[in-house]
């Protein structure tokens, strides 16, 4: 039976809630409909931003039960609305700290503490940067990794996406409605994306609209108060180094530097997407929870850490394989119904 009724009761006055949240992307908001649901007193920390990564997305047409496919922030915000429904309490805060050692748990969020009996990590992922000089000191000054956000900025620019995955297809292609010349950077000769996106993206490219840079790594970002242009490293001997001479004038391009083994060349550019992959966001829990050799959270017995009392881990931020919105929002079940059985046995104890 359905209704408009919340499930879940809010806890009393200096009592912990049941199920504290910490992250609202699929993977949190479908825990939270399990645990309301479950009437467990579900607090939902959300984070400045909420929503995930979703949220910086356009199109999510791989979400089943959207045959003609749904934008990225309308899928979170329906997913936002069935939990209110259900009666979580959402605060759009930042989670500071934890502290997993105090029974109920404590977790510093928006400099508050508040109190829970369990907890699930659904943080998920951060854009992963490049970590060459000058991109830190650019960002926001031309370089982004949000298309979908930022590419009317860019309008009438040349822009340089770099990366190979999914993400770099998906920010190519949306800046190819605003820049007349959008360069896509990949660091080896073929994708790592999926073939469907790969074939809009060369179906640009054949429309003059998008050009592929193989084999090339960004090896520094140039400009003062914004992004000029870049610093790029070619294998000396492969075929898109030649290609890439014949091409300099087009590109604007000049060699700096070479050797037997590479070119190093610059390129203007007035705008540059980094797309290359996101790290788990964890800071919250450093030193707090098991980490496994990539950094992802660990996980034991499907959505269990190795705080075997009460935290559980679900989404991209213990997920390095599939990394899908429907993947954690499955992990994001299993974590909502793996609290409340631990909540069903905290009581089982006391009687
Ligand atoms: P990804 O699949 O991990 O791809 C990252 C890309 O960046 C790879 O091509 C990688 O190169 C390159 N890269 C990594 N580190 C680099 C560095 N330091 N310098 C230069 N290049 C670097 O990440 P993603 O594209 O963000 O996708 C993540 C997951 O989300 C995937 O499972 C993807 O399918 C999914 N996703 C799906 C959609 C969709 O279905 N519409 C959209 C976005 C993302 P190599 O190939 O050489 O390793």
């Amino acid at each position: 039976m359905e209704s408009n009724n919340s499930f879940a009761p809010k806890p009393q006055e200096g009592k912990p809630w049941d199920v504290a949240i910490i992250g609202s992307g699929p993977a949190g908001l479908t825990a939270a409909i399990y645990s309301t649901r479950g009437a467990a007193s579900t607090l939902l920390l959300a984070g400045e931003k909420w929503g995930g990564q979703l949220m910086l997305t356009t199109t999510v047409d791989n979400y089943p039960g959207f045959p003609e496919g749904i934008e990225g922030p309308e899928l979170m915000m329906q997913m936002r609305k069935q939990v209110e429904r259900f009666g979580a309490e959402i605060l759009e805060v930042n989670v500071e700290g934890v502290d997993f050692d105090k029974k109920p748990f404590e977790i510093a969020a928006g400099g508050k503490i508040y109190y829970a009996k369990s907890i699930v990590i659904a943080t998920g992922a951060d854009t992963r940067w490049m970590g060459v000089p000058g991109e830190e000191k650019l960002r926001g000054r031309g370089i982004s990794s949000c298309a979908p956000c930022d590419a009317p900025f860019f309008k009438d620019k040349k822009v340089i996406v770099v990366g190979g995955g999914d993400s770099a297809m998906e920010e190519a292609l949306v800046l190819t409605k605003y820049s007349p010349q959008v360069t896509m950077i990949h660091r080896r000769d073929e994708f790592r994306a999926s073939k469907a996106m790969q074939k809009k993206v060369f179906n640009k490219e054949k429309e003059g609209k998008l050009r592929v840079i193989w084999d090339t790594e960004v090896l520094e970002v140039f400009g003062e108060q914004v992004i000029s242009g870049v610093k790029l490293k070619t294998k000396a001997n492969s075929e898109q180094m030649k290609k890439i001479r014949e091409k300099l004038p087009e590109y604007q391009g000049k060699i700096l530097e070479e050797n037997s083994d590479f070119v190093t060349w610059e390129m203007p550019t007035e705008g540059l997407f980094v797309a290359i992959g996101h790290v788990p966001a964890t800071q919250a829990f450093s030193g707090k929870i098991e980490m496994d050799k990539k950094g992802y959270i660990a996980v034991h017995d499907e959505a269990k850490t190795n705080v075997r009392d009460g935290v559980f881990v679900a989404g991209d931020v213990h997920d390095f394989t599939y990394r899908q919105a429907v993947t954690a929002a499955g992990y994001g079940c299993q974590a909502g119904m793996q609290a409340l059985k631990y909540l069903d046995e905290l009581e089982d104890k006391k009687d």
